[in-house]
């Protein structure tokens, strides 16, 4: 497994392979990996012949009060898992390779970022669309697989790589949970033992409103009161949002007759936990 750290390192490793017609799969991740970012790997792995990941806590995606400072990191264990996911080639760059002084562009969506998690983050989006963008084409991969976890950001991704045409097939991967129900997110990581057992409210709650749903439940109000007083009874819980939108827009839907994104960002303590559930 090679590991790269600068741009013209991770560019020429690319054009070597591409010159033996060999196909490259990206996955892109900040680290700490876990079974979810292994599960992507797997996915990438079946479909190329070369894997690529890249392990960078993007600054521009955070929030001046957000977790940058303290996102969890464990580079020496993400390469043991990388190469075991049989990872080619992993690409580890520091903030000054990728944003060198005098940087100066911006890659934003008009239309998607505005709902969901962009309401809460406002820089949140156009850090992921410019990172994206550059890892693209530093990368140069066939084939890029993306977390259904992260479901605002994929449909983004995809939307980014149609309006800029970049020649690169976007992939999803399912949402890869513990055994208890609750995704798997680096930042699990924080919850304290107590917490832990709160942050089942989210998996929890989305269960309940698909039974409501396969019971007839049509009216996403009714669900989502219902929802609140079930996450309101477990401790240091905070929702930021209980959405049901429509699956490729984002858009609020005010009745539930064909596929509908439940998505759902709750805070447990300080930490901020989403998940999501097509309904
Ligand atoms: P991150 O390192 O959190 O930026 O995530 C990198 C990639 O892993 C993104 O495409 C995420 O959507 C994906 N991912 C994170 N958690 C999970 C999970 N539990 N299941 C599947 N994919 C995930």
């Amino acid at each position: 497994m090679d590991i790269l750290k600068t741009i013209s390192q991770m560019q020429k490793w690319s054009k070597t392979k591409k010159k033996e017609s060999k196909t490259i799969c990206f996955v892109p991740t900040m680290g700490y990996l876990h079974q979810g970012h292994i599960s992507l790997m797997e996915k990438g792995k079946s479909l190329c012949d070369e894997l690529v990941i890249s392990i960078f806590v993007n600054p521009a995606q955070f929030g001046p009060n957000e977790d940058l400072d303290t996102y969890p990191s464990n580079i020496e264990n993400d390469l043991l898992l990388a190469k075991k996911a049989g990872v080619t080639a992993v690409f580890l760059p520091n903030k000054d390779i990728i944003y060198p002084e005098n940087f100066q562009t911006e890659i934003k969506l008009q239309e998607l970022p505005q709902f969901l998690c962009g309401k809460f983050r406002p820089v949140f989006f156009s850090g992921v669309t410019t990172v994206v963008t550059k890892l693209f084409n530093i990368v140069m991969p066939d084939i890029a697989v993306f977390g259904q976890k992260d479901y605002q950001q994929l449909q983004i991704i995809r939307q980014l790589v149609m309006d800029l045409n970049f020649d690169i097939k976007i992939v999803a991967g399912d949402i890869i949970r513990e055994q208890d129900g609750l995704a798997m997110s680096s930042r699990n990581a924080y919850l304290s033992i107590s917490q832990r057992a709160s942050a089942l409210c989210l998996s929890k709650s989305l269960h309940m409103a698909r039974d409501m749903v396969d019971q007839g439940e049509k009216n996403p109000e009714v669900i989502k009161l219902k929802m609140e007083t079930f996450i309101g009874t477990f401790a240091e819980t905070n929702i930021e949002y209980i959405n049901f939108c429509d699956p490729e827009t984002l858009e609020d839907i005010n009745v539930i007759e064909s596929e509908t994104l439940l998505a759902i960002v709750v805070r447990v303590g300080e930490t901020r936990l989403i998940d999501n559930t097509l309904l």
